[in-house]
């Protein structure tokens, strides 16, 4: 049987980024993928010569000195990385076509400030109110600052205030309400629920700067993979961990769809916690552990239409376009199915090919899984006619919206491909394909925030679940997961040394 210090299930962006830590900390690791390509939601695919990114679109906070730029640089991606930042002074526009106006977010909180006081002038001291509290979450989360402390689990009391509910307090004006919760799907806002936490940590990233990865996602997954590899780390694809066993209290092994077995001292989770008590073999957790875990509720899934265009005749857009039919954004859950889609975030990926020209444009929606129930026993390639033609109904009703915005669109297209949840569910085996694995809750924060230390000694959480979802929410976690082993203050310190 192989044996190693540390395996890792999964190579999402959280398993790869734990494996680059504990192999440049000197530990054997392997990293088991169930699928052919590595990355998770770091996964492209390729139709008609276009790039299509699944699970990254942009990404905030890479300006040298700020704190994604200095992560990094530890995980040696700067300077290796294909980024294009997006419009300093638009890199969000949210339209409204109830009123069919335009507002835009700008990079920098001064810019920020003044480019939606113009659309709202008698608003600036909510903006400013606004903006002084995204910078006041976003300096006490010790791991945004690089600050040491001692312990992984992270407690603060933004998990328990509203984010709806404090946009609600700075602002009477309800069309500034929808704007600065514009782009929520970002974490599927649910305002009963979402805590300011995610909103303000999410919106502070993007605001500091945000970019694209030009020619696709993947190339973070390649950077992170030839690093790990270098470090003698293993990377093993088709790999589906199908039993976490137990001997003595801790995981002794796992096994394979294959029955291969491999050990390990320490086992490190990069898939939902859920997905992983489902695999998990033993006696020690108790049953309301179990039952907590599995009651959580999960974020919101999508539908996406991939577009690929015809040659030069689509101006490539250097800002992302979120669209509401009504004055408003918080349509995760309430959307009617009638009046889907109610929203869209549109945008053109960045490519090599051109800087004028877009060769393709992603737009993504939300849909509920229970619109694919009668799909739920299908595999990916294997479901049907019926399920070709529900697609192609909800393609069509997308592209009615989008025309909303961009008239001639259809007379663009070349060819579309589409993605519901059962796609995300089969792809990157998100509980029902939903898009950022755990739904917060401010209500409810100690309940829906996962620590990356189990009951089991040597199985920690990594991935999207634990702290935060996103580029940086997946790479703080990440920082949590590997200081179990390596200890906190020892990896800031090897990162603010970077
Ligand atoms: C549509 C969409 C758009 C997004 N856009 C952005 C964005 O623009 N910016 C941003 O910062 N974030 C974005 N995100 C969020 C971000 O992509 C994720 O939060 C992050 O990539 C998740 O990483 P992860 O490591 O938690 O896991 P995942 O990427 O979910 O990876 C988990 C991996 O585990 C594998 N796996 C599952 N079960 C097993 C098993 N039994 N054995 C072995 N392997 C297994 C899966 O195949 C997968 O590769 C987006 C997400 C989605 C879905």
């Amino acid at each position: 049987m192989n044996k190693y210090d540390v395996v890792i299930v999964g190579s999402g962006l959280g398993g790869l980024l734990c494996g680059y830590i504990l192999s440049k900390e000197g530990y054997n690791v392997c990293i088991l993928e169930k699928n052919k390509q590595i990355g998770g939601c770091l996964q492209t695919f390729k139709r008609d010569n276009c790039i299509f990114d699944t699970g990254i679109h942009y990404i905030g906070s890479l300006d040298e000195g700020q704190i994604l730029y200095q992560y990094f640089k530890y995980f040696d991606l700067i300077g290796k990385l294909k980024l294009k930042k997006l419009d300093k002074d638009a890199f969000d526009v949210i339209y409204f076509d109830d009123n069919k106006v335009e507002y835009a977010y700008s990079m920098g909180y001064d810019n920020f400030i003044e480019t939606l006081s113009k659309s709202f002038p008698n608003e600036r001291q909510a903006l400013i109110k606004y903006c002084d509290k995204l910078k006041e979450i976003s300096n006490s989360l010790a791991l945004y600052n690089l600050k040491e402390i001692t312990s992984t689990f992270i407690e603060t009391t933004y998990f328990k205030e509203n984010a709806f509910e404090f946009i609600k307090s700075i602002t009477s004006d309800i069309r500034l309400q929808n704007v600065l919760a514009g782009s929520n799907v970002l974490y599927a806002g649910v305002p009963e629920k979402t805590p300011l936490f995610i909103h303000a940590i999410v919106n502070a990233s993007f605001i500091e700067s945000s970019y694209r990865l030009v020619d696709g996602s993947q190339q973070l997954a390649k950077l992170l993979t030839d690093s790990i590899v270098k470090n003698n780390g293993i990377i093993r694809t088709n790999s589906k961990v199908t039993r976490l066993v137990c001997n003595n209290n801790e995981i002794s092994f796992c096994e394979l769809e294959s029955t291969e077995r491999i050990e390990a001292k320490y086992f490190i989770s990069d898939i939902h916690p859920e997905l992983t008590l489902d695999i998990l073999e033993n006696d020690i957790l108790r049953k309301v552990y179990r039952n907590r875990v599995k009651s959580l509720e999960n974020t919101m899934a999508s539908f996406a239409i991939y577009i690929s265009l015809k040659e030069n005749t689509f101006k490539y857009l250097n800002r992302n376009h979120y669209f509401f039919s009504k004055n408003n954004v918080w349509t995760s859950v309430t959307y009617s199915i009638e009046e889907w889609p109610e929203s869209y975030l549109l945008l053109t990926p960045a490519t090599t090919k051109s800087e004028i020209y877009a060769d393709s444009i992603i737009v993504m929606t939300y849909m509920k899984y229970e619109e694919l129930k009668q799909w739920e026993h299908t595999t990916v390639e294997n479901r049907g006619e019926e399920y070709i033609e529900f697609k192609r109904k909800k393609a069509e009703k997308l592209l009615d919206k989008i025309e909303i915005q961009f008239p001639d669109i259809r007379k663009h297209i070349k060819s579309y491909y589409t993605s519901t949840p059962l796609t995300y569910r089969d792809y990157t085996g998100t509980k029902n394909g939903s898009l950022y694995g755990i739904l917060r809750d401010s209500d409810e924060p100690m309940k829906s925030f996962v620590s990356p230390r189990t009951k089991i000694p040597n199985l920690i959480f990594t991935g999207q679940n634990v702290i935060l979802h996103g580029v940086l929410g997946v790479t703080i976690g990440a920082v949590l997961s590997c200081a179990e082993i390596v200890g906190l203050n020892h990896l800031i310190r090897k990162i603010k040394q970077a």
